[in-house]
């Protein structure tokens, strides 16, 4: 997902982007180490469409990886408040954007989850780039469940995206992981 946030520091509009997750299984580890999953899929007249980041950038499969840090200017920076993490930089001065400030739904700051009134002009100007992937892929990456999981798809302007090296809208786990 792509976004704009106002820089706290230089006070631009600059480019962030977020992780996503359609469909998926979760799985849960109770004490005992033993697993439960729960599953939340696409229903008809519902396409969700979770809100997720990693602090850790080897937690994103190596095609995802190389394509963002190709295109934005997300790598693996140093915070006061948060020290070495996977983050979003501001395209103009170059200062970490934070991922609380970006990614949490108790941040007042972040254009990723939007609220109050406009709630559906501000959805239209984030963008959603899909990838479509052929296998399931495993994943350890950081989200909750909110407001807006269910808006995202219905508001926010969404493309197909054709992630090198596939060369059409489906990827396979072996060119995800393709190092
Ligand atoms: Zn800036």
């Amino acid at each position: 997902m792509e976004g704009t946030q106002t820089c706290f520091r230089c006070g631009k509009p600059t480019r962030v982007i977020g992780l996503g997750i359609g469909e998926h299984t979760r799985l849960y580890c109770n004490d005992d180490g033993s697993f439960e999953s729960e599953t939340i899929e696409d229903l008809v007249g519902y396409e969700p469409l979770f809100l997720s980041w990693v602090d850790d950038e080897n937690d994103i499969p190596p095609a995802l990886l190389r394509y963002i840090k190709q295109r934005y200017n997300v790598r693996t920076g140093f915070s006061k408040t948060a020290g070495e993490r996977f983050a979003n930089h501001c395209d103009h001065c170059g200062v970490i954007q934070g991922n609380w400030y970006l990614f949490e739904e108790d941040s007042p700051l972040t254009a990723f989850i939007p609220d109050g009134p406009e709630l559906r002009e501000k959805l239209s100007k984030l963008k959603i780039y899909s990838i479509g992937i052929d296998e399931n892929l495993v994943l350890d990456w950081n989200f909750g469940m909110g407001d807006n999981d269910e808006l995202y798809f219905k508001y926010c302007p969404a493309k197909e995206l054709i992630l090198p090296p596939s060369d059409d809208e489906y990827i396979t786990y072996a060119d995800m992981y393709k190092p």
